[in-house]
């Protein structure tokens, strides 16, 4: 099969993979419009789930990743003014430069062929491919060329962020909240590599308008996070991916769903199909679950169409239930002052039930009351609840919910 991956990011590079494992006689083309080793954002967060799959794939490219990923352990929640806490839990964090650079050499020894400053805007540019992936990402291209087919919808979150990072190790992945005269800011921070962490910095627009943020160039822009942040970052420097003599690249998360993921020949995988917001962490794993499952339906079918059906039936029913979460999620931040008003370990409680379609529902009193009445009267520590509103995994698959500290308790402010 003559197949066109459009986007050198983890999706379009794992499927070029898989593939030519399943069958070196595929001819595979990666397009990539940036220059080889330029990439967005610093540091990604997995799981033990990823690592499965990636085994079960490729052996080979999963043991580089498992060696250059970084475990975390625990999770960290220090609002200003209050005893910082603990809550279980445990990950990896990996380097995304590095992530790529590994696809990339597997993808290379396997036969893929690699076309950097390669940019396909139009689907004639790829018309000789049996199959096209579009793997370009939320802003795709193709998508935008088939809108009338995948019917995209989306939806840009409230909330600004920016994906930063710094030399201070976070050991365990840290919130960090802290007040200013404009309202609350705050960060998730994880290592990623030795000497090398992630620092994702978030507020709500009206605390970034208050604060006059987007508006200085970037240097004094990083230096006014530093001093807000200065108790976590401990003298060491934020950094920007972008340089430092522009304005730093402040961004609305955008959630992306789509009616379908094909359109006659092209089909949709990764952040092009749907995106997950980073508050759950899981969009790199699952354009890598795309791209295996895509890879799987194809060999199953001998008609493409009734492979591609079968793929987006079967992913599309996948993500309804991890985009419902990841939203939940989203808004939980955007809803910020409704829960840090409680004292940490209540608050602490609250942020671990961010995918609570109940807690959404219901004051945040309410939903304690009741899950604490479920905790004495069954000895199980919110279960029911984790049955009826999923508030169980706090973050991510290998989390647990064992928290250290006080009691939770009531509002401290
Ligand atoms: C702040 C933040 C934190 C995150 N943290 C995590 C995390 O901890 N864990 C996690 O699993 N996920 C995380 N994610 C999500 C993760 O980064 C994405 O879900 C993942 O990169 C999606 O992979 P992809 O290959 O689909 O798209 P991308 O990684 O976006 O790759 C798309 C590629 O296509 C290329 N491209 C675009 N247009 C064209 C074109 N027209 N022609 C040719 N090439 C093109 C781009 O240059 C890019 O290289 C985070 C995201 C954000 C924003």
């Amino acid at each position: 099969m003559r197949i066109s991956c459009v986007g050198a990011g983890p999706a379009g590079l794992y499927f070029a993979i898989v593939m030519k494992r399943r069958d070196p006689n595929h001819e595979i083309v990666v397009h990539e419009r940036n220059p080889a080793g330029t990439t967005h954002g610093w540091g990604v967060v997995f799981w033990d789930d990823l690592l499965a799959t990636l085994r079960a794939n490729d052996p080979d490219s999963a043991q580089a990743i498992a060696d250059a990923a970084v475990p975390w352990s625990g999770q960290v929640v220090d609002v200003e003014g209050q005893p910082p806490l603990h809550a279980g839990g445990g990950g990896y964090g990996i380097c995304r430069r590095r992530l790529l650079q590994i696809l990339i050499e597997r993808a290379l020894a396997l036969g893929v062929e690699l076309r950097f400053e390669s940019e396909i805007s139009d689907l004639s540019q790829v018309a000789d491919a049996d199959l096209i992936v579009a793997a370009d990402g939320v802003a795709s291209q193709l998508r935008r060329h088939r809108a009338d087919r995948f019917r995209p919808q989306i939806e840009a979150g409230r909330n600004k962020y920016i994906w930063l990072a710094t030399t201070q190790r976070f050991p365990s992945f840290t919130f960090g909240f802290v007040p200013t005269r404009a309202g609350w800011v705050w960060f998730h921070a994880y290592s990623f590599k030795e000497g090398m962490s992630t620092f994702i910095v978030e507020c709500a627009p009206e605390t970034w308008n208050g604060l006059g943020l987007g508006t200085m160039p970037a240097d004094a822009e990083l230096r006014v996070l530093e001093s807000l942040f200065a108790k976590h970052l401990d003298g060491h420097a934020l950094i920007s991916r972008d340089g430092h003599d522009t304005r730093l690249p402040w961004l609305s998360f955008r959630m992306l769903a789509n009616r379908t993921w094909r359109a006659d020949n092209v089909v949709l995988i990764g952040d092009a199909a749907h995106t997950t917001h980073f508050t759950i962490g899981s969009g790199t794993r699952l354009a890598i679950d795309d791209a295996t499952a895509l890879a799987s339906v194809l060999g199953e079918h001998d008609s493409l169409p009734h492979a591609l059906d079968a793929y987006d039936h079967r992913r599309r029913r996948a993500l309804a239930r991890v985009q419902r979460d990841a939203r939940l999620s989203a808004e939980w931040f955007e809803n910020l002052p409704r829960y840090i008003r409680y004292n940490a370990p209540t608050f602490l409680t609250l942020l671990l039930a961010r995918r609570s379609r109940l807690l959404k529902r219901m004051p945040a009193r309410t939903y304690l009351y009741l899950r604490g009445h479920y905790t004495k009267l069954t000895g199980r520590g919110g279960s029911p609840l984790a049955r009826i509103g999923r508030p169980a995994h706090p973050f991510g698959p290998k989390a647990d919910c064992g928290i250290s500290g006080a009691e939770p308790g009531t509002p401290h402010r």
